[in-house]
């Protein structure tokens, strides 16, 4: 059984106090929900105060990226997987389409990222998806083959156990336009066989595929009722506390 993972991708917004703030709302609303693992990824400046604020609480904490090697060096603004573990964080988001898009993160690095990740010790959250020409041009799989073969494939078996996957249709993202319970379904039963087909029926089995997308209370359960969606990352309804408690409470 998978053990459905809703997490929160603040992307560039809020600042420490306000980490606070939500964390002082949020935890209450979702204290007595023990379906679902739940992740919230803060920027990188309100780690520290969201791990202090969901100490002893079901929350974990994950950064938005990580550079893609844990020694120490001379690179200036980035930071190593190895440093977010030591912050207290448990999970990290890797290759997210907004990373692809405005700055030229490729299936390669996603795949460097994604190996000191794992090295350091966090469940990385690898992100796959389609933009809508590509979707449109009904190239959506032959794309995500693509990223899967260059960003996932040259994993481990026992690395790749240890991921989570997130399909995330651009077109689906700040947009409003939730993909369709179908729509996901087929795409995530798509990504499941490249599992199936690389890594074995055990490992399909067995990894998380979270949908990410205008995912909102409102949707959410058409989404997880099924059967190969196993949680959601969210974006705008992960930050205010009521939102994102009811996507986590679906
Ligand atoms: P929205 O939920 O705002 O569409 O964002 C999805 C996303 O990109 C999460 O990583």
């Amino acid at each position: 059984m998978r053990t459905p993972l809703m997490a929160g991708n603040w992307k560039m917004f809020k600042t420490p106090a306000e980490t606070k703030a939500f964390f002082e709302k949020f935890l209450p609303l979702v204290a007595t929900s023990t379906h679902a693992d739940v992740a919230i990824c803060p920027p990188f400046v309100d780690i520290a105060a969201a791990v202090e604020a969901a100490a002893g609480s079901r929350v974990g904490i994950g950064g938005q990226n990580c550079y893609w090697q844990n020694k120490e060096g001379a690179f200036t603004a980035e930071v190593t997987p190895a440093m977010l573990k030591a912050a207290g964080c448990t999970y990290v988001i890797i290759g997210h389409s907004e990373r692809r898009q405005y700055f030229h993160e490729t299936d390669e690095t996603v795949l460097k990222r994604t190996k000191a990740a794992l090295e350091a010790g966090l469940i990385p959250m690898v992100c796959v998806g389609e933009l809508l020409e590509e979707r449109e041009s009904g190239r959506t799989n032959e794309v995500l083959a693509t990223q899967f073969n260059g960003g996932i494939a040259g994993l481990t078996p026992e690395e790749f156990a240890k991921i989570v996957i997130a399909y995330e249709p651009v077109w689906a993202i700040g947009t409003g336009k939730v993909a369709t319970p179908e729509i996901a379904q087929d795409t995530h039963k798509a990504i499941r066989d490249l599992v199936a087909a690389k890594f074995g029926a055990e490992a399909a089995a067995a990894v998380r595929i979270l949908y990410g997308g205008s995912v909102k209370p409102d949707n959410v359960k058409g989404l997880m009722a099924k059967p190969d969606i196993d949680g959601a990352l969210v974006g705008g309804a992960a930050l205010k506390p009521e939102d994102f408690a009811g996507v986590v409470n679906f």
